[in-house]
Protein backbone atom coordinates (compact mmCIF):
# COMPACT_ATOMS: atom_id res chain seq x y z
CA UNK A 1 0.00 0.00 0.00
CA UNK A 2 1.06 3.17 -1.08
CA UNK A 3 1.87 5.88 1.81
CA UNK A 4 0.27 8.42 2.05
CA UNK A 5 3.08 10.76 3.24
CA UNK A 6 4.88 9.89 0.58
CA UNK A 7 1.89 10.83 -1.64
CA UNK A 8 1.94 13.99 -0.23
CA UNK A 9 5.62 14.75 -0.72
CA UNK A 10 5.81 13.49 -4.18
CA UNK A 11 2.71 15.75 -5.04
CA UNK A 12 4.07 18.96 -3.56
CA UNK A 13 7.39 18.48 -5.35
CA UNK A 14 5.87 18.03 -8.59
CA UNK A 15 3.59 21.18 -8.21
CA UNK A 16 6.88 22.83 -6.79
CA UNK A 17 8.85 21.87 -9.54
CA UNK A 18 5.92 23.36 -12.19
CA UNK A 19 6.04 26.79 -10.47
CA UNK A 20 9.89 26.81 -10.58
CA UNK A 21 9.57 25.75 -14.62
CA UNK A 22 7.03 29.07 -15.13
CA UNK A 23 3.56 27.09 -14.73
CA UNK A 24 0.63 29.04 -13.86
CA UNK A 25 -2.41 26.91 -14.62
CA UNK A 26 -3.42 23.07 -14.41
CA UNK A 27 -5.77 21.05 -16.63
CA UNK A 28 -7.72 18.32 -14.07
CA UNK A 29 -10.68 16.66 -15.53
CA UNK A 30 -13.90 16.42 -14.06
CA UNK A 31 -13.16 12.59 -13.09
CA UNK A 32 -10.17 13.98 -11.05
CA UNK A 33 -12.00 16.60 -9.73
CA UNK A 34 -14.82 14.62 -8.56
CA UNK A 35 -12.59 11.47 -7.26
CA UNK A 36 -10.69 14.09 -5.02
CA UNK A 37 -13.60 15.03 -3.55
CA UNK A 38 -14.97 11.81 -2.10
CA UNK A 39 -13.70 10.80 1.06
CA UNK A 40 -10.19 8.44 1.13
CA UNK A 41 -11.22 4.28 0.99
CA UNK A 42 -7.54 2.96 1.32
CA UNK A 43 -5.90 5.42 2.52
CA UNK A 44 -4.17 4.41 5.45
CA UNK A 45 -2.83 7.17 8.02
CA UNK A 46 0.10 7.39 9.61
CA UNK A 47 -1.27 6.38 13.10
CA UNK A 48 -2.87 3.65 12.86
CA UNK A 49 0.31 2.03 10.56
CA UNK A 50 3.49 0.36 11.87
CA UNK A 51 5.62 2.65 14.45
CA UNK A 52 7.66 4.43 12.62
CA UNK A 53 12.01 5.34 13.60
CA UNK A 54 12.28 6.12 17.27
CA UNK A 55 14.49 9.29 17.37
CA UNK A 56 17.23 7.71 17.66
CA UNK A 57 17.25 6.50 14.31
CA UNK A 58 16.19 9.74 13.35
CA UNK A 59 19.29 11.25 14.73
CA UNK A 60 21.55 8.75 13.15
CA UNK A 61 20.33 8.30 9.53
CA UNK A 62 19.07 11.85 9.58
CA UNK A 63 16.79 11.68 6.24
CA UNK A 64 17.90 14.24 3.16
CA UNK A 65 16.55 17.46 3.11
CA UNK A 66 13.04 17.61 2.48
CA UNK A 67 13.45 20.22 -0.93
CA UNK A 68 16.70 20.13 -2.70
CA UNK A 69 18.31 23.72 -3.02
CA UNK A 70 19.23 24.69 -6.50
CA UNK A 71 20.96 27.91 -8.14
CA UNK A 72 17.82 29.15 -8.81
CA UNK A 73 15.62 28.82 -5.28
CA UNK A 74 16.60 31.24 -2.17
CA UNK A 75 16.65 29.92 1.07
CA UNK A 76 12.93 31.93 1.55
CA UNK A 77 11.54 30.04 -1.52
CA UNK A 78 13.18 26.56 -0.03
CA UNK A 79 12.00 27.23 3.69
CA UNK A 80 8.15 28.25 2.39
CA UNK A 81 8.32 24.77 0.39
CA UNK A 82 9.22 22.92 3.52
CA UNK A 83 6.62 24.61 5.36
CA UNK A 84 3.61 24.33 2.64
CA UNK A 85 4.74 20.72 3.32
CA UNK A 86 4.71 20.51 7.32
CA UNK A 87 0.73 22.66 6.68
CA UNK A 88 -0.39 19.56 5.23
CA UNK A 89 1.73 16.83 7.32
CA UNK A 90 -0.36 13.70 9.33
CA UNK A 91 2.11 11.78 10.40
CA UNK A 92 0.98 12.42 13.67
CA UNK A 93 -2.41 11.86 13.56
CA UNK A 94 -3.58 12.61 17.05
CA UNK A 95 -1.84 16.17 16.53
CA UNK A 96 -2.93 16.32 13.06
CA UNK A 97 -6.58 16.16 13.96
CA UNK A 98 -6.72 18.50 16.80
CA UNK A 99 -4.28 21.47 15.56
CA UNK A 100 -5.68 24.85 14.98
CA UNK A 101 -2.30 25.51 12.90
CA UNK A 102 1.04 24.09 12.01
CA UNK A 103 3.24 26.57 13.78
CA UNK A 104 6.74 26.23 11.40
CA UNK A 105 8.91 28.82 12.59
CA UNK A 106 9.43 32.38 12.16
CA UNK A 107 12.35 35.16 11.71
CA UNK A 108 15.07 35.81 9.51
CA UNK A 109 16.37 33.37 7.04
CA UNK A 110 20.10 34.84 7.69
CA UNK A 111 19.80 34.54 11.39
CA UNK A 112 22.57 33.71 13.67
CA UNK A 113 20.86 32.72 16.47
CA UNK A 114 18.09 29.64 16.09
CA UNK A 115 15.80 29.50 18.80
CA UNK A 116 14.73 26.11 19.08
CA UNK A 117 12.11 24.92 21.79
CA UNK A 118 9.66 21.89 22.43
CA UNK A 119 6.06 22.36 21.18
CA UNK A 120 3.91 24.83 20.65
CA UNK A 121 0.78 25.74 23.41
CA UNK A 122 -2.50 27.30 23.21
CA UNK A 123 -1.74 30.32 21.86
CA UNK A 124 0.63 29.26 19.32
CA UNK A 125 -1.32 27.02 18.33
CA UNK A 126 -4.33 29.84 17.67
CA UNK A 127 -2.10 32.18 16.14
CA UNK A 128 0.33 30.24 14.15
CA UNK A 129 3.19 31.88 15.95
CA UNK A 130 6.03 30.06 18.23
CA UNK A 131 6.47 31.75 21.40
CA UNK A 132 3.79 34.19 21.47
CA UNK A 133 1.93 33.14 25.33
CA UNK A 134 3.60 34.30 28.38
CA UNK A 135 7.04 31.92 27.61
CA UNK A 136 6.97 33.78 24.63
CA UNK A 137 6.69 37.34 25.67
CA UNK A 138 9.82 36.01 28.39
CA UNK A 139 11.43 34.58 25.64
CA UNK A 140 11.24 38.06 23.19
CA UNK A 141 12.59 39.81 26.59
CA UNK A 142 15.87 37.49 26.51
CA UNK A 143 15.84 38.18 22.52
CA UNK A 144 15.94 42.21 23.25
CA UNK A 145 18.11 42.04 26.15
CA UNK A 146 21.07 40.06 24.26
CA UNK A 147 20.78 43.00 21.77
CA UNK A 148 18.19 41.47 19.08
CA UNK A 149 14.70 41.56 17.45
CA UNK A 150 12.51 39.00 17.09
CA UNK A 151 13.05 39.55 13.63
CA UNK A 152 16.51 39.23 13.67
CA UNK A 153 16.70 35.33 14.96
CA UNK A 154 14.87 32.42 14.11
CA UNK A 155 12.51 30.75 16.40
CA UNK A 156 10.95 27.51 15.85
CA UNK A 157 9.93 24.06 17.64
CA UNK A 158 10.81 20.73 17.53
CA UNK A 159 7.20 19.55 16.77
CA UNK A 160 5.09 22.16 14.62
CA UNK A 161 1.51 21.36 15.93
CA UNK A 162 0.30 21.31 19.37
CA UNK A 163 0.57 18.56 22.06
CA UNK A 164 -2.94 18.14 23.65
CA UNK A 165 -3.17 19.58 26.55
CA UNK A 166 0.67 20.58 26.22
CA UNK A 167 1.78 17.17 27.49
CA UNK A 168 5.58 16.09 26.68
CA UNK A 169 5.91 15.31 23.10
CA UNK A 170 5.97 11.21 22.13
CA UNK A 171 9.10 9.86 20.87
CA UNK A 172 7.20 8.71 17.70
CA UNK A 173 5.83 12.48 17.26
CA UNK A 174 9.58 14.04 17.47
CA UNK A 175 10.75 11.21 15.15
CA UNK A 176 7.89 11.92 12.49
CA UNK A 177 8.58 15.92 13.39
CA UNK A 178 12.11 16.12 13.90
CA UNK A 179 12.93 16.43 9.56
CA UNK A 180 11.31 19.33 9.17
CA UNK A 181 13.51 21.18 11.99
CA UNK A 182 16.69 19.27 10.20
CA UNK A 183 15.56 21.36 7.37
CA UNK A 184 15.32 24.73 8.73
CA UNK A 185 18.85 24.03 10.63
CA UNK A 186 20.30 23.04 7.19
CA UNK A 187 18.77 26.21 5.29
CA UNK A 188 19.21 28.52 7.60
CA UNK A 189 23.06 27.50 8.64
CA UNK A 190 22.39 29.63 12.31
CA UNK A 191 26.37 29.95 13.80
CA UNK A 192 24.26 29.18 17.38
CA UNK A 193 21.46 27.22 18.14
CA UNK A 194 20.01 27.64 21.91
CA UNK A 195 17.95 24.77 22.93
CA UNK A 196 15.15 25.56 24.88
CA UNK A 197 14.57 23.03 27.70
CA UNK A 198 15.51 19.06 27.98
CA UNK A 199 13.21 17.94 25.26
CA UNK A 200 14.62 20.48 22.08
CA UNK A 201 18.00 19.34 23.12
CA UNK A 202 17.49 16.06 23.74
CA UNK A 203 15.60 15.89 20.05
CA UNK A 204 18.69 17.21 18.75
CA UNK A 205 21.69 15.68 20.17
CA UNK A 206 22.57 12.12 21.89
CA UNK A 207 22.44 13.16 25.49
CA UNK A 208 19.90 12.36 27.96
CA UNK A 209 21.40 14.14 30.80
CA UNK A 210 18.56 16.77 32.81
CA UNK A 211 18.63 20.58 31.76
CA UNK A 212 20.25 21.55 35.35
CA UNK A 213 23.30 19.30 33.84
CA UNK A 214 23.37 20.34 30.26
CA UNK A 215 22.93 24.02 30.64
CA UNK A 216 25.84 26.67 30.32
CA UNK A 217 27.87 23.52 28.36
CA UNK A 218 28.55 23.72 24.45
CA UNK A 219 27.68 21.21 22.41
CA UNK A 220 27.71 20.25 18.66
CA UNK A 221 25.09 19.63 16.33
CA UNK A 222 26.37 18.79 12.74
CA UNK A 223 28.83 21.42 13.34
CA UNK A 224 26.89 24.15 14.71
CA UNK A 225 26.99 25.19 18.53
CA UNK A 226 24.47 24.15 21.08
CA UNK A 227 23.62 26.58 23.96
CA UNK A 228 21.07 24.64 26.50
CA UNK A 229 19.36 26.09 28.76
CA UNK A 230 16.18 26.44 30.71
CA UNK A 231 13.01 26.35 28.78
CA UNK A 232 10.80 30.25 29.41
CA UNK A 233 8.14 28.46 30.75
CA UNK A 234 10.27 27.32 33.76
CA UNK A 235 11.89 30.28 33.91
CA UNK A 236 7.66 31.61 34.61
CA UNK A 237 7.25 28.92 37.30
CA UNK A 238 10.97 29.56 38.83
CA UNK A 239 12.16 33.39 38.19
CA UNK A 240 15.24 32.71 40.43
CA UNK A 241 16.61 30.77 37.17
CA UNK A 242 16.81 33.74 34.73
CA UNK A 243 20.17 34.53 35.83
CA UNK A 244 21.26 31.34 34.97
CA UNK A 245 19.58 31.90 31.47
CA UNK A 246 21.57 35.22 31.08
CA UNK A 247 24.95 33.59 31.68
CA UNK A 248 24.04 31.38 28.92
CA UNK A 249 22.77 34.19 26.63
CA UNK A 250 26.09 35.80 27.36
CA UNK A 251 28.12 32.90 26.59
CA UNK A 252 26.16 32.80 23.28
CA UNK A 253 26.93 36.44 22.49
CA UNK A 254 30.32 36.21 23.04
CA UNK A 255 30.86 32.85 20.58
CA UNK A 256 28.90 35.43 17.90
CA UNK A 257 31.60 37.73 18.71
CA UNK A 258 29.16 39.92 19.94
CA UNK A 259 29.15 42.64 23.15
CA UNK A 260 26.93 42.43 25.90
CA UNK A 261 24.73 45.12 25.35
CA UNK A 262 26.12 47.89 27.89
CA UNK A 263 23.84 48.03 30.96
CA UNK A 264 23.13 44.00 31.41
N1 LIG B 1 6.70 26.52 24.43
C1 LIG B 1 7.45 26.04 23.41
O1 LIG B 1 8.29 25.17 23.59
N2 LIG B 1 7.24 26.55 22.22
C2 LIG B 1 6.36 27.51 21.97
O2 LIG B 1 6.24 27.92 20.81
C3 LIG B 1 5.61 28.01 23.04
C4 LIG B 1 5.79 27.51 24.27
Amino acid sequence: MADLNEIIDDTIRAFEEMRRAGVTRVEVSRETLEELGKPPRTIRLESEAPAGPSPEVARREPRPPMVAETATTTTADDLAAIEARAKVCVKCGELSRCRHSVVFGVGSHRAEIMFVGEAPGHDEDMQGVPFVGRAGDLLTKIIAAMGFKREDVYIANVLKCRPPQNRTPLPDEVANCLPYLLSQIELIEPKVIVGLGATAVRSLLDVQLGITKMRGHWYTFRDIPIMPTFHPAYLLRNPPAKKEVWEDMKAVLEKLGREVPKGR
